[in-house]
C-alpha cells in the first residue's frame, strides 16, 4: 500500500488484523502526514507522537497476540473538549491551556481498552461556542477542500484532520450541531447520537442537557465502528441512559424499501442556499429510487430553535463555566488587589469574546425576575420542538434534510456578526433540544466543489435506522470528489 492515510478505518482495520501492515506503520504514517499537511489546515492543536507511537507498539502486541478488537492500532484525533489522563485539554481557551487532566473520559478508557491510538487533540471553537472554529482562543482551523473557509464548528478541527486524512477517525461532541455542521462542510460522515447513549464523564461541560460526544469518520460504516467503541451505560454520567452498545456494523447492510422518509417542509424554507437545496432534493431521489417512502411531516415550532437554544445553552454555560475563577482550575490573572479582583481579571483575561457574550446572556437569563420569562420560557418552548418531532415520528421512520443552509463560508465572513453566526445552526439545533440523534453524511457538492451534507434525524434509540439508511444512501450515492489535497 503506497499510503495508508488514504485508507478507510474499516480497510485500516482488515489490513492490521491479517498482519499486512503493523499498527506502528499506520501512525507514523498519519504523524508524517500531520507534518507534511497540518502547517496548511491547522486541525490540532497538540500532536502526541510519543504517545501515539506507544500505543501503537501496544496494539501491535495486542494484534500478535490475537487479543485486537476492530480499533485496535486505529489512529484517532480527539476533540480537545475530551479529557485524557496526562495530555493537556485545553478546550480552545487560555483560561485551561495548561490544564492537564488526572483521569480518561469515558470514551477515552474505552477506546484505549479498544486498543486504538491517540494521535493528539484537535482544534475547536473555544469550550464549543461557535460555528466555524474561529473562536479558538490559539489559531483557527482551515477548510482542506478551499483553505480561504472555515471547517466549520465548533468541532472544526475533528472535521478537517479527517478530510485532510491526518486521522482516520476523530470524536467531537455536539451541543447545537458541532459535529453535524463541521461534517457537512468538510465532506464526512458525522454523527450526535441520542442524548445519554454517549458517556458525557470527562466531557468539558458547555450546557449539560444538551452536550453529546459523537464520531467524525470517512464513511458511514467507519461512523458505525466508532459507535458500537463508545456506546453505553456508565454509572459516572447521571445523564447516560442504561442503553449498551449495539451491533450496529452488523445491522447496517439490507434493504431500506418501505423505509419512511420524512420531509419537513420548514427545513426548506428562506435562507437555504439553491445548491443545498438541489444536491438534498437529489438525496431525496436517491432515497426514493432505493425503496424508500417519502412522506411530507411538519416541525412548526423550527422557527423557534435558535432562540430557544440561546437562553438554555447559555443558561447552562453560565452555571458551567462559573467553575473557572482561578482558583479551581487552569489560568490565574497575574496582579489582581483583592480576591473579587482576581476574579474579574481571571474571567475577563482567561476567556474570549464569544465565551464572555454566552456567560452575559446566560447569567442575565437566569437572574431573578427574568428567569420565568427567559429560561422557563424557553424550556416550554423545547418541550414543544420536542412534540413536533415525536409527532413526526408516528409518520416515518427517519428525517431527511440539510445540515446547514450554506456551504463553508469564508474565515471572517461572520465573524463579526454572531446573530449570522447562530443561524448557521438553524437545522441542526431542534436536534439537541428534542435528544434525538442526527446524522450528516455528504450529499455532493456545490459549484465550488465544496461538500454538502444530508441530515438524517431519528427517534430516540434508533441510531440503528438512521446508519442503515445513510449507509445505503452513501452506496447509491456515487462517488464524492477524491479527498483534497491541501
Ligand atoms: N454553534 C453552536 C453554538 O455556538 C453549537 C455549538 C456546539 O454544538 N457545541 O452554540
Amino acid at each position: 500500500m503506497d499510503d495508508l492515510t488514504k485508507l478507510s478505518l474499516a480497510e485500516t482495520s482488515e489490513l492490521l488484523a491479517r498482519r499486512e501492515i503493523s499498527a506502528r506503520e499506520v501512525a507514523a504514517a498519519y504523524l508524517d502526514r500531520i507534518e507534511a499537511v497540518d502547517p496548511k489546515v491547522k486541525a490540532y492543536i497538540n500532536v502526541n507522537r510519543d504517545l501515539a507511537l506507544t500505543m501503537a507498539d501496544e496494539a501491535d502486541r495486542r494484534l500478535g497476540s490475537g487479543q485486537a478488537g476492530p480499533l485496535t492500532g486505529a489512529p484517532i484525533g480527539i476533540k480537545d473538549v475530551i479529557c485524557i489522563q496526562g495530555v493537556p485539554t485545553t478546550c480552545g481557551s487560555r483560561m485551561l491551556e495548561n490544564f492537564v487532566p488526572p483521569y480518561d473520559a469515558t470514551v477515552i478508557k474505552k477506546l484505549k481498552e479498544a486498543g486504538a491510538v491517540f494521535l493528539g487533540k484537535l482544534n475547536m471553537d473555544e469550550f464549543a461556542m461557535g460555528s466555524s472554529t474561529e473562536n479558538s482562543a490559539f489559531h483557527p482551523t482551515f477548510n482542506p477542500w478551499d483553505l480561504s473557509r472555515i471547517p466549520g464548528g465548533s468541532s472544526g478541527g475533528s472535521a478537517a484532520a479527517v478530510a485532510a486524512r491526518t486521522c482516520v477517525a476523530s470524536l467531537g461532541s455536539d451541543t447545537g450541531g458541532s459535529i453535524r455542521q463541521p461534517a457537512s462542510h468538510c465532506g464526512v460522515v458525522g454523527m450526535k447520537p441520542t442524548y445519554g447513549r454517549v458517556s458525557r464523564f470527562g466531557l468539558v461541560a458547555f450546557a449539560s442537557s444538551l452536550d453529546q460526544i459523537g464520531p467524525l469518520t470517512r464513511d458511514v460504516r467507519d461512523c458505525a465502528m466508532l459507535m458500537e467503541a463508545i456506546c453505553g451505560h456508565d454509572p459516572s454520567d447521571s445523564t447516560s441512559a442504561p442503553r449498551e452498545a449495539e451491533p450496529f456494523t452488523s445491522s447496517l447492510e439490507g434493504p431500506v424499501n418501505g423505509i419512511k422518509v420524512g420531509v419537513p417542509r420548514e427545513y426548506f424554507a428562506d435562507g437555504l442556499s439553491q445548491e443545498v437545496a438541489q444536491a438534498v432534493n437529489r438525496a431525496l431521489d436517491t432515497l426514493r429510487e432505493l425503496g424508500c417512502e417519502l412522506v411530507e411531516v411538519e416541525l412548526p415550532h423550527t422557527k423557534y430553535a435558535v432562540a430557544t437554544y440561546y437562553i438554555i445553552a447559555p443558561a447552562e454555560a453560565s452555571s458551567n463555566l462559573s467553575r473557572y475563577d482561578g482558583v479551581k482550575y487552569g489560568f490565574r490573572a497575574g496582579e489582581y488587589e483583592d480576591l473579587m479582583d482576581m476574579y474579574k481579571k481571571t474571567r475577563s483575561q482567561g476567556f474570549g469574546a464569544e465565551v464572555k457574550r454566552r456567560i452575559m446572556i446566560g447569567t442575565y437569563a437566569l437572574s431573578s425576575g427574568f428567569y420565568d420569562a427567559y429560561y422557563r420560557k424557553a424550556s416550554q418552548v423545547r418541550t414543544l420542538i420536542k412534540q413536533d418531532f415525536l409527532r413526526a415520528f408516528e409518520k416515518c421512520d427517519v428525517i431527511a434534510g440539510p445540515v446547514a443552509p450554506t456551504t463553508a463560508f469564508k474565515i471572517g465572513e461572520k465573524a463579526s456578526d454572531p446573530l449570522q453566526m447562530y443561524l448557521s445552526d438553524i437545522f441542526t439545533i431542534p436536534v439537541n433540544l428534542a435528544g434525538v440523534p442526527g446524522l450528516s453524511v455528504p450529499c455532493g457538492v456545490d459549484k465550488d466543489n465544496l461538500p454538502v451534507g444530508l441530515q438524517l434525524v431519528s427517534n430516540y434509540f434508533r441510531e440503528d435506522i438512521l446508519l442503515k439508511v445513510a449507509y445505503n444512501f452513501e452506496r447509491a450515492r456515487g462517488p464524492m470528489p477524491d479527498w483534497p489535497e491541501p
